[in-house]
């Protein structure tokens, strides 16, 4: 029986992961569960889950929570703030950690998760992109195993060789792609996104997820993501990552081999798979996904628009630019994209505000956890500077 905390349990990924979960109560249980305010949700998820321990990130609901669950008769400890959910990441009594907080907020307990040596399922691929050589380091330090559960990654291990994380050291393997649905402006110019409202961006054509991830679909900046994700988790070269269309979403991610083969994985677009693929590896198990029949499928490709879509070419060039640049293009752009949704930036506004933040901060060496979240404040507080001028 492995126990298993997920942070973010009240998020699109965390729903999905209690709902494998749950289709095996031979198999695992919930030790631990945070959300950030929603003290409703979070309380649900207790009276149906019943874990050891639930964590509100916000300290000011704690002691309403509190109340909540004694109301409803649930024995469930409690905690709040940032420091009780890296000792939850850290605790032996969970042998899974499910990183699945949105944005920079989810970096230190991912970083405590990998070095306390466990199972971490990774969702939050901002704190891969911000920590990425942190993130190396703790998971050597604490000998556990990242399976990445965003699904182009997920596939993406499924295909490389067991335990593959040095690419660019080996002689086989020739590329990696990233498969992107190319969101739901694929084909629109730019004058055709001048106006589009947080609601058409986060109307996905083929998931459904958080607010801020749609909007990072719609942008391209996901993809963008991603491709420093794979860096990090793969360790392979920046030019031996190809991003294509794939507008069906099925093909989640393509290996090309030295010797012409391409691996791929397919399946539908519903993150249990991923979920259930890595909460099992190397077994596998049932995840509730509706079989896929290959007779029904047409499969696109297509190169993406990068002159429209300028967030996959900032993200590459951070990526090039090395030091702590990745971290504050994810600052910028989680700066940008909140502005976006609460209407005080456009839809083009975002790539704007990320590169004039990029030239403002050229890139600096990563030190530590400290210094990276200094920086990424910093590169908040430009970012905001910029939105007010750019709006
Ligand atoms: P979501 O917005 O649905 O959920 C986010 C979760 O994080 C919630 O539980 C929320 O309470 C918590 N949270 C938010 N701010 C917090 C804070 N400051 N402190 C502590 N907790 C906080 O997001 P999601 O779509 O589930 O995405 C979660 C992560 O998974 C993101 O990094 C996203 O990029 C990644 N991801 C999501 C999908 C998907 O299909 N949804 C796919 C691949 C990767
Ligand atoms: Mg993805």
């Amino acid at each position: 029986m492995k126990s298993v905390a997920i942070f973010g349990a009240t998020g699109s990924i965390g729903g999905s992961a209690l709902d494998v979960i749950a289709r095996h109560p031979d198999r695992f249980r919930v030790g631990a569960l945070t959300a950030h305010r929603n003290i409703e949700a979070l309380t649900e998820l207790c009276a149906r889950h019943r874990p050891d321990l639930a964590i509100i990130a916000d300290p000011a609901c704690e002691n309403e929570f509190a109340t909540a669950l004694k109301t409803r008769g649930l024995a469930t400890r409690v905690a709040s703030g940032e420091a009780a959910l890296e000792r939850a990441a850290e605790d032996a009594s969970n042998d899974i950690v499910i990183a699945a907080i949105v944005g920079a907020a989810g970096l230190r307990s991912t970083l405590a998760a990998a070095r306390s040596g466990k199972r971490l399922l990774l969702a939050n691929k901002e704190s891969a992109v911000m920590a990425g050589p942190l993130l190396r380091a703790a998971l050597a330090e604490g000998g556990g195993e990242l399976i990445p559960i965003d699904s182009e990654h997920n596939a993406l291990f499924q295909c490389l060789p067991p335990r593959c994380n040095d690419v660019a050291a080996r002689g086989d393997i020739r590329r990696l792609w990233l498969t992107a649905s190319g969101g739901p402006f694929r084909g629109r110019t730019r004058t055709q996104l001048a106006d589009v409202t947080p609601e058409q961006a986060c109307a996905h054509p083929n998931w459904r997820m958080g607010r801020k991830i749609s909007v990072d679909s719609a942008t391209l900046m996901n993809k963008g993501l991603e491709v420093i994700e794979a860096q990090v988790l793969f360790g392979v070269a920046e030019p031996a990552i190809e991003v294509v269309v794939h507008p069906q979403s099925l093909v989640h991610s393509l290996v090309e081999y030295v010797d012409g083969s391409f691996l791929a994985q397919l399946g539908q677009p519903d993150m249990r798979t991923a979920i259930a693929h890595a909460l099992a590896w190397p077994e596998r198990i049932e995840a509730g996904v509706a079989p896929l029949d290959p007779c029904t499928l047409t499969l696109q490709f297509e190169a993406p628009d990068s002159d429209t879509f300028r967030c996959l070419v900032l993200a590459r060039q951070a990526l090039r630019a090395g030091g702590d640049a990745p971290a504050v293009l994810n600052a910028a752009n989680e700066a940008a994209v909140a502005a976006f949704l609460e209407g005080r930036l456009t839809f083009l506004g975002i790539a704007q505000t990320i590169e004039s933040v990029l030239n403002e901060l050229p890139p600096q060496p990563v030190v530590d956890v400290g210094t990276l979240i200094e920086r990424d404040l910093t590169a908040r507080r430009v970012a905001a500077r910029i939105i007010q001028r750019v709006q």
